[in-house]
């Protein structure tokens, strides 16, 4: 079901959003059953009032604490006056694309007022497996008929969630880069980027083919503990699964030893942003390569214990000239062999940023480069851009407000 919101316009809309944050330090968005749950004991409640909380904000999506209807009224009216609100992050401003892709500026839970961004794909790029060029995906995942029968305009869609507000790792090519790390999110703040977007289009948890991607603005491992609290929000309250998620990191070690442990129920599928096909060339486009070369980061990922049929992905820019050369297939191939791991390509032509001094290859380069890798047996695909008219696309989050091309605002 989509909300009307969505079928009424296809240009950018200033959501009409109350700031409700505003005046209220105290936000339940961001806590789980257990820790809501204490806090009503601490109130002289019944424990099961914090789960009946759990519900009403992250799956029946109720934003004001007056909403909570399976409250009583006095116990609503007494935690308002504490100064508690729901707080859940807003989408305040919505950018669409040509190709059904929409931009959201969604505003946080801090004073600071910083905005961050997120990605809604309709029937899109899943992220983990690609977007198929004329092979089928290897994980059986196929659209069907069934959203268009129920009138939707999507079958399946993917959405993309930051973690953090800008970066601090430096890749030369991405422009989230370019703000430097502004601040960690919070838990809720990752969280609710989602509950929001699902809200925004109606979508039916378990019921519909859903895929998040955390690769967004932020690199997930260098906010670990939050990127992790919000993972497990969204599986055991929102009721997401791991399986269809998949965290994007360009190559922190210590955040992957971590993650390699952490249990299967709760554990998102692994893509790694290698981008060149030696040490060298990925010193170049990513300095932190020096601090953890590729073998340091294959060794990190060889201690996941991963699921029946999963498979790490191996995402790779192709910067004309740069990375895209006839040799570069031949050595990601050896690479990505001597992992000895269940591996994928996703491939990515680079998207243009203002003030980036590379360029994208032409797509006959880059279906050469495609080519050339399945020959050496590589299972790989090639991401489609998705909302390049609107800055959506992957490295091209920076809270750009100017429309390129032919994106549309008003
Ligand atoms: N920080 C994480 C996740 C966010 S970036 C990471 O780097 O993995 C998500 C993906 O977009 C990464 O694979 C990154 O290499 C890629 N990317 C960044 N800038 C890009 C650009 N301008 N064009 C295409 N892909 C880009
Ligand atoms: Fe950060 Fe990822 Fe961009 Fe690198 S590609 S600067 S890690 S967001």
């Amino acid at each position: 079901m989509l909300s009307p919101a969505v079928t009424a316009s296809s240009q950018l809309v200033s959501l009409d959003a109350k700031n409700r944050l505003g005046g209220s330090p105290r936000f339940l968005f961001g806590m789980n059953t257990a820790e809501l749950s204490n806090w009503m004991v601490a109130l002289a409640q019944h424990r099961w009032r914090g789960k009946q909380i759990a519900d009403a904000i992250y799956r029946q999506r109720i934003v004001d604490v007056e909403g909570i209807t399976t409250l009583p009224k006095d116990l609503r009216q007494q935690i308002a006056s504490q100064g508690w609100s729901v707080g859940r992050p807003e989408l305040v401003q919505v950018f669409t694309s040509v190709d059904g892709t929409e931009r959201y500026l969604v505003q946080g839970q801090s004073p600071d007022g910083l905005t961050v961004e997120t990605v809604w794909m309709p029937e899109g790029d899943g992220g983990e497996t690609g977007d198929q060029i004329g092979e089928p995906d290897p994980t059986g995942d196929v659209s069907t008929e069934a959203g268009r029968e129920q009138g939707k305009r999507w079958d399946r869609a993917t959405i993309c969630v930051s973690s953090q507000v800008g970066c601090a790792v430096n890749c030369q090519f991405c422009l989230t880069a370019k703000l430097g790390l502004q601040r960690n999110l919070s838990p809720g703040e990752i969280a609710g980027q989602v509950v929001s977007v699902l809200d925004r289009h109606g979508v039916e948890v378990g019921k519909e083919r859903l895929n998040l991607v955390f690769m967004g603005m932020g690199e997930p491992f260098l906010n670990y503990d939050n990127f992790m609290a919000a993972v497990r929000l969204l599986v055991e309250e929102v009721g997401l699964s791991p399986q269809r998620m998949t965290v994007s990191t360009s190559g922190i070690v210590p955040g992957i030893e971590r993650f390699a442990n952490e249990p299967p129920e709760i554990r998102p599928k692994l893509a790694i942003s290698l981008n060149a096909p030696n040490d060298e060339i990925r010193s170049e486009v990513m300095p932190i390569n020096r601090k953890w070369p590729i073998e340091s980061v294959v060794d990190a990922v060889r201690g996941i214990r991963l699921r029946p049929r999963e498979r790490i992905t191996f995402e790779y820019v192709l910067l004309g000239g740069v990375t895209d050369q006839p040799e570069h297939t031949e050595q990601v191939a050896r690479l990505m062999r001597r992992t000895g791991l269940p591996v994928k390509v996703n491939l990515i032509a680079w998207n243009p940023g203002p003030g980036i001094a590379y360029s994208t290859p032409a797509p006959e380069a880059v279906e050469a480069f495609r080519k050339a890798l399945a020959k050496e047996d590589v299972p790989v695909y090639l991401r489609r851009p998705r909302g390049r008219d609107i800055y959506a696309a992957c490295g091209q989050l920076k809270r750009t407000v100017e429309k390129q091309g032919t994106g549309t605002r008003n």
